[in-house]
């Protein structure tokens, strides 16, 4: 705790992951079904990529000892397709040869066709003299048998999919999603969908924080029971965690972890197992609640329990800043934390808080940095105009042209 009993963010997550023990189950996946996945073993090559010497352009393969042999013209002896397999080069002779093709036994480098004079029917000069190895693609100059190709604990992405199918895997083995219960919870709060916009009683809002975390978290490789809105009631909020604790791995619940008297998050998880209330020294996303919900049907199972704050942006960027490295530390996924850029603030900032700050901003096309002007934690409007987070430290202002750390959402919502 710092000196105004506020629990830095730094602490926080080191905390938060000395409880994130990775869960230890596998899962088969298709190759193509695994973006965002975590590998739960290395990820080995059987074969050599490219499997085989072959062309890297359209040309023709020779054995460049004969060019001084044959007085620079050479016979065209075969023509080589990709998928064929080719004959062994002939004394003297080129080979006809398209991109991807097998190089021919004897041939020792490929000249490309805009560089290749045809001579007579099928005979064939060149404008230079080729260099030994020249646009052939060796065996295994991608992959090498044998090598780790990725290793155990890296996220997958789209083109690591690529590169798993250039070694035949059609399915990979990573760790299990984990089950993850979602809850929201406030007596203000309507689905989308209940009540036409139009009609929304006074003093209820629409649910906007379950769109997002459910989304968010599937991103992550999460398998989400939606349990819904929680009533704020003691007895409803505490027969509700205790059934999600049956079969979850975590119960994320927003709102209601202040300490307010309708905040009924901490009484319900301290009723069922633990709960430790954080007053986080950042803004937005100061209340933040972490614990272990027994189940009481099966006292077997435990869940561990995140409380989010209920406001907008602060549900949004604590998820980003904590919970995001949470799920992911369950996966065994090595790599937690979104790398910064340093950018120019093309704006200034006067109100330094007591607090870390994550301001809303947007790359503009000068190269430097945009903030949005109301930068209110219930303003999620902030967070889609702009494309990431200014992370400005405790007391500090921002002058124009000073350069501030600033963390992207694209790395922050994948
Ligand atoms: P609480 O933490 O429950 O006191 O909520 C703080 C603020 O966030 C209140 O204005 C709530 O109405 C709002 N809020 C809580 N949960 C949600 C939600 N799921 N979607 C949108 N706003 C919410
Ligand atoms: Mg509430």
């Amino acid at each position: 705790m710092n000196s105004s009993n506020l629990l830095s963010l730094d602490h926080a997550l080191d905390m938060l992951l000395s409880f994130a023990k990775p869960l230890q189950r596998v899962d088969t996946t298709s190759t193509f079904d695994s973006d965002g996945r975590v590998l739960a073993q290395d990820l080995v090559s059987d074969i050599q990529v490219p499997a085989f010497n072959n062309s890297a352009m359209d040309g023709y393969a020779l054995r460049i000892a004969d060019l001084q042999a044959h007085s620079g013209v050479l016979k065209i002896g075969q023509h080589i397709f990709a998928g064929q397999t080719p004959s062994v080069l002939g004394l003297g002779q080129a080979a006809r040869i398209f991109t991807g093709a097998p190089i021919p036994a004897g041939a020792d480098a490929v000249v490309m066709q805009e560089d290749a004079v045809l001579v007579g029917e099928d005979q064939i000069s060149f404008k230079r003299t080729p260099v030994l190895g020249q646009c052939i693609r060796r065996s295994g100059e991608d992959i090498q048998k044998n090598s780790i190709l990725l290793p155990k604990g890296t996220r997958l992405n789209p083109v690591s999919l690529g590169l798993a199918a250039s070694i035949g895997c059609a399915s990979l083995t990573v760790s299990d999603a984990p089950k993850v219960a979602l809850f929201s919870t406030g007596d203000e709060l309507v689905m989308p969908g209940d009540i036409e916009p139009n009609l929304l009683p006074a003093g209820s809002i629409f649910n906007s924080n379950r769109f997002f975390l459910k989304t968010l978290l599937q991103r992550l490789g999460c398998q989400v029971t939606d349990m819904g809105n929680v009533p704020d009631d003691l007895g409803k909020t505490t027969s509700a965690f205790s059934d999600a604790a049956k079969a979850h791995d975590l119960i994320l619940s927003s709102g209601g972890v202040s300490v307010g008297e309708a905040d009924f998050v901490k009484p319900a998880v301290q009723a069922l197992g633990q709960l430790q209330l954080w007053s986080l020294s950042m803004k937005p996303g100061k209340p933040f609640a972490y614990g272990h919900v027994n189940s009481q049907a099966n006292p077997l199972k435990q869940a561990h329990f995140i409380g989010l704050p209920g406001n907008p942006v602060s549900s949004l960027v604590t998820f980003m800043l904590l919970v995001r490295p949470f799920v992911l530390s369950l996966q065994g996924c090595e790599k937690l934390s979104v790398k910064p850029a340093l950018l120019r603030a093309d704006f200034a900032w006067s109100k330094a808080d007591k607090r870390r700050e994550f301001l809303r901003a947007k790359r503009n096309d000068n190269g430097g940095l945009d903030l949005f002007p109301n930068q209110s934690s219930g303003v999620l409007t902030s967070a889609v105009w702009g494309d990431g987070l200014i992370d400005n430290p405790p007391e500090t202002t921002i002058a124009v042209g000073d350069l501030v750390s600033f963390l992207s959402f694209t790395d922050l919502m994948s």
